[in-house]
């Protein structure tokens, strides 16, 4: 990949350096962030968590639009957090620590307002995975069991133990799984569920309200 050559690769308006042990940050992942500043009004101190940060690109891009917000990102490989916080270094991000965990094994009892995710979706025996770019990112931010819904699964399922009620959660995923996802969704307890298309108008983000 470019990105690997250059060691960096622009998201939202921001560079940040990326390597082998982060996916790197593709453009439609921006529609997660920009939906998630629509729930994060400019002048709360709102708590933010970024589920599985990887290069952190979606932590330091809202936290550098919301700075009075307050942001924690996790990731369960230490290379990845060490790759992130660099990055928030390197954009002058102050508003943002980082823990490292697998999903919601997060040792706080913060009820976050705004939950965010882009984990793995990728069918385990996807061609796609044997082809161009990915090959050369980690497999571990990519696929996700057989049907590519295994880290969804447990994120929809385990989000309300660190949600305040009324808060948000938001997902990325692949084009063909809203269907799924809103299921998901609506059999953990979650309202005003909806499902937003990415710039090549296939499914992208779904989200839902804490009951
Ligand atoms: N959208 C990426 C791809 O298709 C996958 C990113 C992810 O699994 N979170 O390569």
């Amino acid at each position: 990949p470019i990105a690997h050559l250059t060691k960096q690769k622009e998201f939202w308006s921001l560079s940040l350096q990326i390597n082998e042990h982060t996916l790197i940050p593709r453009p439609e992942t921006e529609i997660l962030v920009k939906t998630a500043l629509s729930y994060i009004a400019k002048d709360s101190g709102l708590n933010v968590l970024d589920l599985g940060t990887g290069s952190g690109a979606i932590a330091i891009a809202i936290a550098s639009e919301r700075p009075l917000a307050k942001i924690t990102a996790t990731d369960k490989s230490k290379e990845a957090l060490n790759v992130a916080n660099s990055n928030a270094k390197a954009n002058k991000i102050n508003n943002l620590n980082f823990i490292n965990a697998d999903w919601f094994n997060i040792e706080n009892n913060i009820l976050y307002d705004v939950i965010v995710s882009n984990p793995p979706y990728i069918s385990d025996d996807d061609e796609h995975l044997k082809k161009g770019d990915v090959r050369f990112e980690p497999l571990s931010a990519l696929a996700s069991g057989k049907e590519g819904l295994d880290d969804l699964t447990i994120i929809i399922s385990q989000a309300g133990k660190n949600l305040k009620e009324g808060g948000w959660l938001l997902v990325e995923h692949g084009y063909n799984q809203a269907k799924h996802v809103q299921q998901l969704f609506k059999e953990n307890n979650f309202a005003s569920v909806s499902t937003i298309k990415d710039y090549s108008d296939n499914d992208r983000v779904t989200i839902g309200q804490k009951k």
